[in-house]
């Protein structure tokens, strides 16, 4: 039997079994086709779900967040994890209007020189929006496409990857471009559903026919894998500081780096550091309450959160922490601030409201330290 071309498989499949619905399929509009796939590198579908039309619905088009404060960007985000495509899509916005008036370039080589725009995502967006017979090549193509075709090259190196990078091209739909958008999203839907990184579904996938890995008879064995980095840990001890009015103290972080320019409690690498500023900053006397430690879970790291907290703080803006201020609860909800943070917050200002509607008399006594 002679199999039809890889690509025809892959478009074919699509229009029967593959994804559709989903909001960003509605639009061949280059910034809704971005803002989508810049949500969705490295985050589920699902979740992206969530957040894509609010996103949407606060900035409709490209001027009104090129236009936008980042806080507020990073507001939306918050949740979404991997902040730094927060801040670039929101310079990527701002390049689109200042150097290119407001319109997406239309094709991938242009549309890699954004911010934040890589090559596959270049791809993506060339394919969808303006039939570019370019290949995508983000992680679950790469696992389809090194065991359809028995790449078994170490992908750590970067002339293994610019070699698959070649034999992807030359499996694109050249002579039908209008099939391009249906020919990427197969792409995509049978990496994350059929060619998934563990007990692949071979005997529903359209490409088994002449897959290699299928035929080896251990599919899973390909991506070549690369030596796993070693988990790291650190502590964070974190100031929490409240006024009588409910206003936390925050700090913008550092634009590099774990949260970067994200709002946050201000965060020291020792106890010590911390009452040091507690002490000399405000005054405040004793050991502070130490809060529950919770552990967030990073990339390559874990990360031990430590608060310590002081109430009944005097008013007054800290001098010596760079960017720190006071925000009160219906000014933090809208800023950018790490999940375990924005968690800690809501929980308190909950708790607070609870306090604050309990009878007098039953109300707990305040920390004083
Ligand atoms: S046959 Fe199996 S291993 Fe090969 S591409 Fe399809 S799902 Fe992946």
């Amino acid at each position: 039997m002679t199999l039809a071309s890889f690509a025809s498989r892959v478009v074919e499949w699509q229009q029967r079994e593959g994804r559709s619905g989903l909001p960003w399929q509605q639009s061949a509009d280059p910034y809704r086709v971005w803002l989508s796939e810049i949500m969705l590198q490295q985050t589920q579908v699902a979740t992206v779900l969530r957040y894509y039309p609010r996103f949407l619905a606060r900035f409709p088009d490209v001027q009104s967040l090129a236009e936008a404060p980042i806080d507020e960007v990073l507001g939306l985000w918050s949740g979404l994890g991997y902040y730094s495509r927060a801040r670039s899509l929101h310079r990527c916005a701002q390049v689109v209007c200042a150097v290119h008036g407001g319109r997406f370039p239309t094709c991938a080589a242009e549309l890699e020189r954004l911010p934040g725009i890589g090559r596959s995502t270049a791809a993506a967006i060339a394919s969808f929006c303006f039939h570019e017979p370019v290949s995508i090549l983000d992680g679950n193509v790469r696992r389809l496409l090194t065991r359809h075709l028995g790449f078994d090259a170490d992908l750590s190196k970067a002339r293994n990857v610019d070699a698959l990078w070649q034999r992807a091209q030359t499996l694109v739909p050249i002579e039908e471009p209008t099939s391009m958008p249906r020919y990427t999203q197969g792409l995509m839907d049978l990496g994350a559903m059929i060619c998934t990184p563990r007990r692949p579904r071979c005997a529903a996938c359209p490409l088994a026919g002449d897959c290699r890995a299928y035929a080896s008879g251990e599919p899973e064995r390909l991506p070549m894998r690369r030596l796993a980095l070693a988990r790291q840990s650190r502590q964070l001890w974190l100031l929490w500081l409240e006024r009588p009015d409910g206003a936390t103290l925050l700090q913008r972080r550092p634009a590099r780096g774990i949260w970067g320019g994200l709002h946050c409690l201000p965060a020291f690498d020792s106890l010590d550091a911390l009452r040091d500023a507690a002490h000399r900053g405000w005054g405040l006397t004793g050991a502070g309450q130490t809060e529950s430690p919770r552990v967030h879970r990073l990339t390559h790291l874990d990360l031990t959160l430590q608060p310590v907290r002081w109430c009944l703080v005097p008013p007054g803006a800290p001098q010596f922490l760079d960017g720190a201020d006071w925000y009160l609860p219906a000014q933090w909800e809208r800023l950018g601030l790490p999940a375990p943070i924005r968690v800690w917050l809501q929980d308190s200002a909950r708790s607070r409201s609870v306090d604050l509607a309990m009878p007098h008399e039953r109300r707990p006594a305040a920390a004083i330290p």
